[in-house]
């Protein structure tokens, strides 16, 4: 077959704007962004790079949404419609928004196509909360005085979402903000924002009003900035890195604009000589390869009693050597590539680092079979390690294990405490006591006990320590969108002396 000419390549090549108020709207003149295929390497859509005039028209799409009275008016469980009738479309749409996140990031279709089939749920669960929004009444010991609560949306949300999971991340925040009665303006990392895009045009299909949903494109340092520090937003929920996720809490700081961070993590998976082995090294696989390790809550240290380090370890490297690399896109592939260039050089170097400071078990470079070359893979590794090596302290986000050994259940939880994250923990054992001691002890805003990596929209999530505050799922996230608002009643008598306050 003849090779392709440019001009055919470019004519393949999708282009994206931003979705605003409603309607499309194209980026400004020489401001593209590539959007890579991490599988092979190639660009294959290009999207927006959003100036801050089109930050600024989005969020004011999203204030005049806000202060409509075709939304502002809606009644509760109209929206709650809505929402159910979205999550009906996104349902039919899942194959498809499955699809374009793999060919974004890499992750593979079995994970997309479940992640996509499942988040309708958030829109029932959270659509289903809408009518549910009530204040209280408040008992107060003052003659002729009446008291209750009104709980109100806050105005335009902004949710800023990194390329691992985007539209599940987004989803987390944006179903609970709009059940609410919010507005809100997404940006997507630029690695990966096709999916979303695309499900942000299902809205106005699913009847709501233009403007609730806006998206914007654009690198976290010009669009995503301009849009957390923008005077009008009202609340910022921020997922990403560590780092990035300080900048964003001072910068909405500026206008003293509250936020949701959901940062990364070191989290401890800790194998007790009692486990049902067999089942915890598939715990211990499925929190650090799969998503190729690029998820904030990977078991990214496996803690295992002295006991059972042998046996665990020859069941893990014969796990690990039949796991099966390839196209993301093909139902048989368990990892995938790395999502970016990016993360290829910066996990590859952790993984010299790591050859330094611990012992390499498996892995520890490229894959070798031709068919992966294009992409940005790196085989599973696993290190024996222990707590202080930097491989073990900093997130590395990508497929690589420390293995670190313990003697006894105090030296477990000191050790998997002492990190300066507090995502996620995994517990395995049989002794039904100390895995509710452990789960006490350990300080992670989720602990999974003899199973690891499960979600639910009903579930609180979210950090501890440098892991970031605020809670996604669950009614914890409905409060995150909404704000208390007082109201006394003078119903007998008059205002006693209007020189003094009344307590
Ligand atoms: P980043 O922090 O680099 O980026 C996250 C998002 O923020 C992207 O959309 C990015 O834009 C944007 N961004 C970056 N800097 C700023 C800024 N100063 N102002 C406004 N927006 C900004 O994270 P990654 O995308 O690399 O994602 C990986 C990280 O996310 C890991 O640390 C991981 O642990 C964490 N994470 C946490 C989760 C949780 O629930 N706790 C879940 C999933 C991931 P752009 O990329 O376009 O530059």
């Amino acid at each position: 077959m003849p090779a392709k000419s440019e001009a055919q390549r470019s004519r393949e090549i999708k282009r994206y704007g931003l979705y605003v108020g409603g309607k499309w709207v194209d980026a400004e003149p020489g401001r593209l962004i590539p959007v890579v295929n991490p599988y092979t390497g190639e660009v294959w859509a290009e999207i927006a790079e959003a100036s801050a005039a089109q930050v600024n028209m989005a969020v004011t799409a999203a204030r005049r949404a806000f202060d409509d009275p075709g939304w502002r008016q809606m009644k509760p469980s109209w929206r709650g419609r809505l929402m159910w009738k979205f999550g009906e479309m996104l349902e039919k749409n899942a194959d498809e928004l499955a699809r374009l996140e793999t060919m974004c990031n890499g992750k593979v279709i079995r994970e997309t196509r479940a992640q996509m089939g499942s988040f309708s749920s958030w829109f029932y669960y959270f659509g289903g909360l809408a009518d549910k929004i009530q204040g209280e009444v408040v008992p107060v010991e003052m003659e002729g005085i009446f008291t209750y609560t009104l709980r109100e949306p806050l105005g335009v949300v902004a949710v800023v979402a990194p390329w691992n999971s985007p539209l599940l991340i987004s989803v987390y925040s944006l179903a609970p903000a709009i059940a609410a009665g919010n507005t809100v303006v997404l940006k997507p990392s630029s690695f990966a924002p096709v999916s979303v895009l695309r499900f942000a045009s299902l809205f106005e299909e699913a009847g709501f009003p233009p403007g609730v949903v806006n998206v914007v494109t654009g690198s976290g340092s010009t669009a995503g900035d301009a849009l957390v520090g923008h005077p009008v937003v009202a609340k910022v929920a921020f997922t990403g890195g560590t780092s990035s996720g300080k900048s964003v809490a001072s910068r909405a700081a500026d206008h003293l604009v509250p936020t949701t961070l959901e940062l990364g993590g070191k989290s401890p998976n800790i194998v007790f000589d009692d486990a049902d082995l067999a089942h915890a090294v598939d715990g211990i696989v499925a929190g650090i390869f799969s998503a190729a390790g690029q998820s904030c809550v990977a078991g990214s240290r496996a803690l295992v009693q002295e006991g059972v380090y042998e046996d665990v370890v020859s069941r893990l490297v014969d796990r690990t050597s039949r796991l099966k690399l390839g196209d993301p896109l093909d139902e048989e592939t368990e990892v995938g590539p790395l999502a970016s260039k990016d993360q290829l050089t910066k996990v590859s170097s952790y993984i010299e680092l790591g050859k330094k400071e611990g012992v390499l078990l498996w892995g520890g470079g490229r894959p070798e079979s031709p068919a992966l070359r294009r992409g940005f893979f790196v085989q599973p590794t696993v290190f024996k390690t222990d707590n202080r090596s930097r491989i073990a302290r900093e997130e590395v986000f990508g497929p690589v294990l420390s293995l670190i050994t313990f003697q006894n259940e105090d030296e477990a939880v000191q050790i998997a405490n002492d990190t300066e994250f507090g995502l996620a923990a995994g517990i395995w054992t049989r002794d039904l006591g100390r895995a509710h001691r452990v789960a006490r002890a350990l300080q992670a805003g989720t602990v999974w006990i003899n199973t690891y990596r499960t979600i639910s929209y009903s579930v609180p999530f979210g950090g501890y320590k440098q892991s970031g505050y605020g809670r996604e799922n669950g009614m914890d996230a409905m409060r995150e969108f909404l704000q208390t608002k007082s109201v006394w009643v003078q119903h007998t008598g008059s205002m006693r002396d209007p020189f003094a306050m009344r307590s």
